[in-house]
């Protein structure tokens, strides 16, 4: 072991537990080692856990050897995680118990509808997350088509409102019926849906706070009522501001974002930590001077103290 694997040694006991959830669909760039140097420092002000899972769900978009070239990566900014890191496809079996639940509850139906027929069926669609808001074609029925795939049946009404407190971005609302519609939780192509999986995995590991990238602030609201559904705890949540290129495109693995040169580690976290509005850290000439006083900052900050 390092000396800077654990920036808060002796940490008394605490509930707080967080975690860096990264697609391994490229490897560690700008963009995600923010949303891993935010979580990590979260977790460490609260003296908490961090865990990290690798979210290989999505076979399309999974590279190969890309989850070991992130774990590295982050090993080399001086995060590991607390427990051996979790990886979704070792995972199946839990999040087909939880849609069981949800077909015993009557909570979902399955769906025969091509994003074709989606698209057509609304006069004013738009693009949600790759997902159109979905007009309930098949809340009664298939209609002689076979099922593709299965949804989430979202009330109408004050109950499909959704409200929750953002420890960045503020107060939040949604209204699930109206902006997304019943979300899909098994895809057409066989493959379990981010929000079920984030959901049951959150629960499982016992994670208290979500730390992440503000382009999931728009996922919240799906997940919370998920966890509604599930009769599962709601952790806190918290988004940071995103990583944009020069056309103010969020740098991501599909935009082909840059992997980070983590042969200079502490330029690189101390970038991270700029924009993360984090001055003081900037001035360390240490990894572990660095994690110091970030955390320090950060804790201030948002008021962090161990639970
Ligand atoms: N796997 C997602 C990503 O890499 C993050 C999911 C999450 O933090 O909930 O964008």
């Amino acid at each position: 072991m390092s000396e800077i694997d654990d920036h808060a040694p002796g940490r008394p006991a605490s509930m707080y537990c967080g975690r860096f959830a990264p697609s391994p669909s490229g490897p560690l760039h700008a963009g995600s080692l923010v949303s891993a140097l935010a979580s990590y420092l979260d977790a460490r002000a609260h003296g908490g856990r961090w865990l990290v899972r690798i979210e290989d769900i999505d076979g399309p978009r999974t590279v190969s050897g890309a989850a070991e070239g992130i774990l590295a990566s982050l090993a080399r900014f001086g995060m590991r995680s607390d427990e051996a890191p979790v990886w979704q496809t070792g995972r199946g079996d839990r999040y087909r118990q939880a849609l069981d639940q949800l077909i015993e509850a009557g909570l979902v139906y399955p769906c025969g509808c091509t994003r074709k027929e989606i698209a057509d069926s609304l006069t004013n669609f738009r693009e949600r997350h790759q997902t159109l808001a979905y007009p309930g074609t098949c809340r009664d029925g298939l209609h002689g088509k076979p099922a593709r795939a299965w949804r989430l049946r979202v009330p109408d009404g004050e109950g499909a409102v959704i409200r929750f407190e953002d420890r960045w971005q503020g107060s939040q609302q949604q209204d699930l019926a109206s902006e997304v519609g019943d979300f899909v939780l098994k895809r057409a192509d066989g493959q379990w849906a981010y929000q079920l999986a984030v959901v049951v995995d959150d629960a499982d590991a016992g994670v208290t706070d979500v730390v992440r990238g503000v382009d999931l602030l728009d996922s919240t609201a799906r997940q919370i009522y998920l966890q509604r559904c599930l009769s599962l705890p709601t952790p806190r949540y918290l988004h940071v501001p995103v990583v944009t290129d020069a056309n103010g495109e969020k740098l991501s693995k599909q935009t082909e974002a840059r992997p980070i040169a983590d042969g200079k580690p502490l330029e690189a976290l101390k970038a991270a930590a700029l924009h993360l509005a984090l001055r003081e850290a900037g001035r360390a000439s240490t990894l572990e001077g660095f994690y110091g006083v970030a955390i320090e900052e950060w804790g201030a900050r948002f008021g962090c103290v161990p639970v």
